[in-house]
Formats: structure tokens, sequence, C-alpha cells
């Protein structure tokens, strides 16, 4: 069946053309907008502003809807995890993550994953299809619904930060990733920070460009999975086409240009990438970047051998880097106690 595009699929400057294209008055396309981003219509007949022409019209051409809640999980600690199923009846998952004084959205870019890496559950199945910008965007209002309806205790501030780190490459999918961005940046649209942006990749070189290509300004998170080509080749075996150097090197042109620091995550599996040689290798290819490390402790996945790193091992591995002059964090897993590993919830329920 062939679906109609979304609504939300638009950027906020292809309004305009739309409502002329359909014959309204000018001032239409604002009110239109401010449906779809900023009320977050999810039914037509909730635009009570507009006639009933326009609104049957503009049914016909798109649909407003393209997420359905499937399930919710909460932690203890306060993570929630969405499954919501598409109009053609795949899944993806979202999660809302409460930190100190704001939520972080972890969102999918795709139905499944063509990067095979070896410690996630997306990866199992490999890419069934792409998001289209709308489905993306659609997962924000929904997070943004759910954080109203039920605030964190003692969380501060609403604001909220997305990260690009759920299903999918991102810079696999740029052809949504980058009208996506547009919309949750523009003033007329989610109105959106840049600074509460950030892309996680694992780095294909193709993507690396063609994010260098259209510098949006957001923070880029780079996961290497290895200190040497071999090593990272046999984590990450797609991303790891591309060298690390040339990873690295990419990684390190888009922060100049965007103006900002680049993070590498380093998903810490016991025994193949914990070892002391390899925090010292890390530390000399960052040597001369301005980059910081992100250390994330496995979160193991129900039928896999790979094993977390040890509390010690992760303290030790931290220190060799930040000896060496390299800014290194711990980042926490959230959520252990419910399917928490990317792509896990939906293997599940399949
Ligand atoms: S870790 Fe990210 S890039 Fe790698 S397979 Fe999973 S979703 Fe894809």
């Amino acid at each position: 069946m062939e679906l109609k595009p979304l609504l939300r699929s638009l950027v906020p400057g292809d309004f305009a053309g739309l409502i002329a294209d359909v014959g309204a008055p000018s001032y239409r396309a604002q009110q239109v907008k401010q449906w779809a981003f900023v009320q977050d219509a999810m039914q037509w007949d909730q635009m009570g502003n507009l006639p009933h022409s326009l609104r049957e019209c503009l049914s016909a051409k798109f649909d407003l809807r393209g997420l359905e809640l499937q399930e919710r999980q909460v932690s203890t600690d306060h993570t929630r995890k969405f499954l919501f199923r598409l109009r053609d009846g795949h899944t993806i998952e979202s999660v809302i993550i409460p930190m100190k004084d704001h939520a972080t959205f972890c969102l999918s870019t795709q139905v499944g994953c063509a990067m095979a890496c070896t410690f996630c559950a997306t990866a199992r199945g490999g890419l069934v299809r792409h998001l289209e910008p709308g489905e993306v965007i659609e997962q924000i209002l929904h997070l943004r619904a759910d954080l109203e309806d039920h605030p964190v205790p003692g969380m501060g501030d609403r604001q909220f930060n997305v990260v690009f780190m759920g299903m999918g490459e991102p810079l696999d999918n740029w052809d949504t990733m980058e009208p996506a961005l547009q919309s949750m940046t523009a003033t007329d649209g989610l109105a959106m920070s840049k600074r509460r942006i950030q892309i996680s990749t694992s780095g294909p070189a193709a993507g690396l460009q063609r994010l260098i290509a259209s510098a949006p300004g957001v923070g880029l998170t780079l996961s290497l999975g290895g200190s040497t080509d071999e090593e990272r080749h046999k984590v990450m075996p797609v991303p790891g086409r591309t060298g690390l150097k040339e990873a690295l090197g990419l990684a390190a042109d888009y922060g100049r240009l965007a103006g900002r620091r680049v993070t590498i995550a380093w998903v810490l599996i016991q025994d193949r990438t914990d070892q002391p040689d390899q925090a010292k290798r890390l530390a000399q290819l960052l040597k001369g970047h301005n980059f910081k490390v992100n250390l994330i402790p496995l979160n193991p996945l129900d039928d896999s051998t790979l094993v977390p790193t040890a509390d010690p091992a992760v303290l030790g591995f931290q220190k060799i880097l930040t000896d060496a002059g390299v800014p290194t964090f711990i980042r926490a897993s959230g959520g252990r106690d419910i399917d928490a590993a990317c792509g896990q919830l939906r293997r599940k329920r399949q």
C-alpha cells in the first residue's frame, strides 16, 4: 500500500508554497505550521481555526500521524523506553533519559540498521527502511508530551536535549536527517538550540562527508570500537571499512567547522575493548585533536556472550586516557531493569 507523506516531513519553509498550491490565503501557512510543530496536532479536526475545506484538502495529500505508542516501559532510575508502531507496521524505539537538570531524548533514524555492530541488538535484523523526516520529528512530539504529562521528580527545567543514538545510523539516512534538523532548529519549527542536539555516528566516510558538506552546526559523537583498523573492523564491520585515521580526521574537520568539540564514544566490552594497551593507543590517536571521550560500559544483550567491563577496569581505562591529557568521562547506561540496549525491546516484541 502506498502511504501518503507525513505533513511533518515538510520543513517550515515549505508551508507557504503548500498553502499557495491549494489556493488558500497565505496567512494559513503560519496556522498550519503552528498546528504541526507547536500545538502537536495528531488529528486534522483539532485544527479548529482552519476551514473544513482546507483540512480536507491537506488530509487528501498528507498524513498527520505516523506513530502509535505500542509499549512504554519505565525503569527504577526513571529512564523511559517507548516502542512506536509505524503506519506500515514496523516498530522503532525512543528513550527519555532523565539527567540532573534536563531530559535527553534518544531517537531512532532507521528501522533496523545496516552497520552490523557486534554489541547492538538493532544490528541483528539488518536495515529494514529509513525513517522519513516526519517520523523523526514525531518521536520528539510524543516524548515531549510524555514529559509534560509525567514530569521527572526533582528535575529542574523542562528543557530537553536530543541525541540521535537510537536505532539506525543517522549519517546513513542524511536525506531525512537534513530536513529533520531544519525543522528542529527553525524558529517557526521546534525552535531548538543546535547546542541541544547531538548526532551519534559509527563513522562511515560517505556519511561524515555529507555532514561536513551541509554543516548543520549540531554536536557530533563518533563511536570507534577499536584502537587499530583491525580491531575496529571486528567490532563494527561496516563502518570499520572507513579507517580510523580517516574517520577521526573527518570528525575533526566537522568539529572545526561547527566550532564544537567532538565526542568519541567508546563501548567497553570485557576482554575486547577494555585492555590497557588499547587505551594507550587510543590516547595516541586522539593526541592533538580537540576531542573528549565518553566511556560507555556495554548494555548486555540477552543472547550474547559479550560482557560489560567491570568497574575497576573501567576506572583503569579512564586513568590511562586522562593521564595522557585526554578528557575522559564514564557514562552510566540507564534503564538496566528494562530493555535498555538499543533495539532490544523491538526484537523481543517481534
Ligand atoms: S550501534 Fe548504531 S550504527 Fe551500530 S548497528 Fe547499532 S544502531 Fe547501527
